[in-house]
């Protein structure tokens, strides 16, 4: 589409959006006879009994090269034939199926299958070494666990005794025999029927399990019900700007809520065809994908972001992009370098959104028509109602009326995917609440025009001589020096002023880390944040601590720095002190 019309297009859909109430959002979907409510419902079987089974659903991009198309109704009889085989074992309703797995087509087919049957899922990042999976299985009571039998050996036997309401291995691929009690799932699935009546889950019943990332302290399971797939839906179809025929790619695991709610549930509710790649990060690899798999619509994160930055123009001029119509980012603040960076290198800007795994789908978002303001999350969507608070001792919280101020981004409770409780953390759950919102633990603000600016983490806000110090602020700053690729900025203790900045910098390839690359920084940072806040010093790092979903892990760099615990290090991925 000439990108002309592409633009009016957008516009109509901003003015015209495709929802303006949850009530309406509902009824974009069909529902289980007698109100009920089943995602997999949405996503898979509608489409089929609608005539669209010979739609492309998932086109699978192996490790190896090779390639495996899913439609539909592949879809739909290998749901089945997997909740034929948690029926057989006696799984009931509201029992947890745990996942262990890479990007392999069984794991969509897992996923679906499990919401069939009335259970709920819970999948793992298959990075995840024996502590962290025991641990979040025990938390989450898991019944059944889908993974390898080389995943089994190395990460699930060692913790297997600690796990005694853990009744079914189900091994994908050889080597169930060695696996005790494994169950060899390929089998299982060939053997069982391809028919299966979908248990009519009502909208409040648990659907899914994600655990957050673990970014500022122990990961907490947030628990989502079937109901949440209204907000996927039109959401994804919104946010993301999902067309009919369309080829979508996001790059997010299904092991963190990202790669559930975009990576699988709504663009499957939306009858479009989703990518699937096995492999890890690689910039050609990627850029290979846009290309040949001519994506349309590609959700990925700042980090990745960063990577291609560092990699930079040249591979994306050498290929035929041309299809790719819109790309939106989450996760971690979006770097407004990184908007400009890609409006130049692409013809279009990453958009930003907002939100969490306690939110369950897209919150903030630069919606398409929308004008980007480079590192702002965008607008709230349709539904739902964000603010920017103050909370008292005493319970209340007030709204912050005057543009600009900085204070805690909170939502109204009540939209569909809100998460229904932390696992066996009540307490913490209640915490999250008060006086009529949800408060997000995050720090915003809102200009004139509704926009909302990202600051930082409530725990990662530094207090220096008076300030309070957005670490995204600084970090945007040094972004933008041409040797940075990466920062991370943390308070430390100073007998003065309360807190001084430091920040960690990543330098680009082929960029000397010496004094006068140093002051080169520090006297960008000056003039372009003013002497309180700029950073007192920097330190030079190969990468930055991040969890595995990718976000820079600022608690880690400041315990590191002052000698203090670490924590919860179940999610941490890169780990050069
Ligand atoms: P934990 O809660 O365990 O510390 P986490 O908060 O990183 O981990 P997620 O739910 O995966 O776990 O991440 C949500 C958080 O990520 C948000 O609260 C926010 O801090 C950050 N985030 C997500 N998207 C954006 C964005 N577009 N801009 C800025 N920050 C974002
Ligand atoms: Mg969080």
């Amino acid at each position: 589409m000439p990108p002309q019309h592409d633009r009016i297009r957008a516009a109509e859909r901003l003015t015209k959006p495709l929802y303006a109430s949850w009530a309406e959002a509902r009824a974009l979907l069909d529902g289980l006879p007698g109100g009920g409510l089943n995602i997999a419902h949405e996503a898979v079987d509608r489409h089929v009994a609608a005539g669209k089974g010979a739609r492309l659903a998932v086109r699978w991009l192996a490790k190896d090269g090779s390639t495996r198309d899913l439609t539909y109704a592949d879809l739909q009889t290998l749901a089945n034939k997997f909740a034929n085989v948690l029926a057989g074992l006696g799984i009931k309703r509201g029992e947890r199926v745990f996942s262990l797995l890479g990007r392999v087509p069984t794991l969509y087919a897992a996923v679906l299958g499990t919401l069939k049957a009335g259970a709920a899922f819970s999948p793992l990042f298959s990075a995840f070494g024996p502590e962290p999976a025991r641990s979040r299985m025990e938390i989450g009571d898991a019944r059944v666990l889908v993974t390898t039998a080389a995943f089994y050996k190395k990460k699930i036997a060692p913790v297997r005794d600690a796990l005694p309401g853990l009744r079914h291995i189900l091994i994908v691929g050889d080597g169930a025999d060695d696996v005790p009690g494994g169950v060899a799932l390929d089998e299982a699935l060939v053997k069982a029927s391809a028919e299966f009546k979908i248990v009519a889950t009502k909208p409040s019943d648990t659907a899914l399990i994600h655990f957050t990332s673990g970014t500022t302290g122990k990961p907490k399971g947030a628990v989502h019900a079937h109901e949440a797939v209204v907000a996927h839906h039109v959401t994804g179809a919104y946010a993301l700007d999902f067309r009919k025929g369309d080829v979508f790619w996001c790059t997010a695991d299904p092991g963190w809520v990202t790669g559930m709610s975009y990576g699988i549930i709504a663009p499957l509710t939306n009858a479009i065809t989703m990518i699937v790649d096995e492999a890890d990060f690689d910039a050609e690899r990627w850029y290979d994908i846009l290309q040949d798999q001519r994506v349309n619509v590609w959700y990925t994160a700042p980090t990745a972001i960063r990577m291609l930055m560092k990699a930079g123009e040249a591979p994306i001029k050498a290929r035929d992009l041309s299809r790719l119509r819109f790309m939106a980012s989450v996760g971690e603040p979006l770097n407004p370098e990184a908007v400009t960076w890609s409006a130049k290198a692409f013809g279009i800007p990453f958009h930003d959104n907002w939100w969490q795994t306690e939110t369950g789908g897209i919150m903030i978002a630069n919606v398409p028509g929308l004008d980007v303001k480079p590192g702002s999350m965008g607008k709230p969507l349709p539904g739902i109602v964000a603010a920017i608070v103050k909370r008292s001792d005493g319970g209340t919280v007030e709204e912050i009326e005057e543009p600009m101020q900085m204070g805690e981004l909170a939502l109204k409770p009540g939209w569909p995917s809100m998460f229904r409780e932390y696992l066996n953390e009540p307490a913490r759950y209640a915490k999250c609440f008060a006086d009529g919102w949800y408060l997000t633990g995050d720090l915003a603000k809102r200009d004139a025009d509704g926009y909302f600016w990202f600051v930082g983490r409530g725990d990662d806000v530094i207090k220096s001589a008076g300030h309070l110090i957005g670490p995204f602020e600084v970090e945007s700053a040094l972004m933008e020096h041409n040797a940075v690729a990466e920062a991370g900025v943390i308070g430390t203790p100073d007998p003065v002023a309360g807190e001084v900045v430091k920040a960690f910098v990543v330098l680009k390839p082929g960029v000397e880390g010496g004094e006068e690359t140093r002051k080169s920084i520090l006297a960008h940072a000056r003039v372009k944040l003013g002497p309180a806040i700029a950073p007192r010093t920097i330190d030079f790092r190969k990468n930055l601590p991040k969890t595995r979903s990718g976000k820079i892990m600022r608690r880690l760099l400041k315990a590191r720095e002052l000698g203090l615990p670490e924590g919860d290090l179940s999610t941490l991925e890169s780990d050069e002190k």
